[in-house]
């Protein structure tokens, strides 16, 4: 849902303090739905003028992105939430990090800096012997480090697809927008495979009731495999409307949505290996 102006004016979102608005959206300019908390304060059926609240299928904004003020913060976002939320879960199950711990611990070992053996502060890492969980400095510092090196690698992949896919729109079309413009807008198409990553990765919980209530273990990792082919699916979506708004041709779009295709898969290859 959408709360969205009675009588709008052109020119996008500004701010004043002369509004009924917490948030200080001039109410005729509203046109994004980023800043608002929905509390409702502007909707009054009987007034002529504020908002009223529409219904809008799932991802319409990210469609018309152009008119609802891209951001890189958003799109850098889609790119290190994903990749962090990656690197959370592959550590444990990869046996290459296990290899790069032993590794580095005995460099260290040989150094003689024997403090990376011992546990850190509790509010920092896990120190809980009663149940045989204890982080050392090493572990803190390897963990960390392979969580943020994951997150710039794939941060990587997706700049270089999404710069590669407006490289190609830019060809392939006729308007004059920047590659800069064309990037900032076909970061979004990322969105809802990083969304699924996020609930993936950051709601085990969750899952975790899933088998509470009753399912298999086989049927909530089909539920994850289920959630995040839709989201590859709506990521390809939304690269082929913006790729529209962007004026690539029908016949040659699919050249444009290549790059983003890619990019999804290396996320879903990803996951694979985490957690399926
Ligand atoms: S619902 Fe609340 S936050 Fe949103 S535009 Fe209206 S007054 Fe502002």
């Amino acid at each position: 849902m959408q709360f969205t102006p009675k009588r709008k004016k052109s020119g996008g979102d500004i701010y004043t303090e002369k509004t009924a608005c917490p948030i200080m959206i001039d109410l005729p300019h509203k046109e994004e739905s980023r800043h608002c908390i929905e509390c409702f304060r502007c909707v009054n059926p009987q007034a002529k003028g504020g908002l009223y609240m529409r219904l809008r299928h799932p991802g319409e904004e990210i469609e018309k992105i152009r008119s609802h003020n891209p951001g890189l913060a958003e799109i850098w976002f889609f790119f290190l939430g994903t990749g962090i939320a990656l690197g959370g879960f592959l550590w444990l199950v990869l046996p290459q990090f296990q290899i790069w711990r032993q590794q580095i611990g005995a460099w260290m070992v040989n150094k003689e800096w024997w403090w990376v053996l011992e546990s850190g502060p509790s509010w920092l890492m896990v120190v809980e012997p009663e149940r045989r969980e204890v982080f050392y400095w090493l572990d803190f510092m390897m963990i960390v480090g392979f969580m943020l090196g994951f997150m710039v690698l794939l941060a990587s992949i997706l700049f270089a697809t999404t710069y590669a896919s407006s490289y190609l729109s830019k060809k392939l079309s006729s308007t004059s927008e920047s590659i800069s413009i064309r990037f900032k807008e076909l970061g979004y198409q990322y969105a809802p495979v990083a969304m699924v990553s996020l609930i993936i990765g950051l709601g085990a919980k969750l899952f975790d009731l899933l088998k509470e209530i009753g399912l298999s273990s086989n049927m909530v990792s089909n539920t994850k495999v289920f959630l995040f082919a839709i989201g590859m699916i709506w990521s390809l979506w939304l690269a082929h409307k913006i790729l529209q708004t962007q004026g690539v041709n029908l016949s040659r779009r699919w050249l444009a949505m290549l790059p983003g295709a890619v990019g999804s898969l290396a996320v879903g290859y990803s996951w694979w290996v985490a957690i399926f």
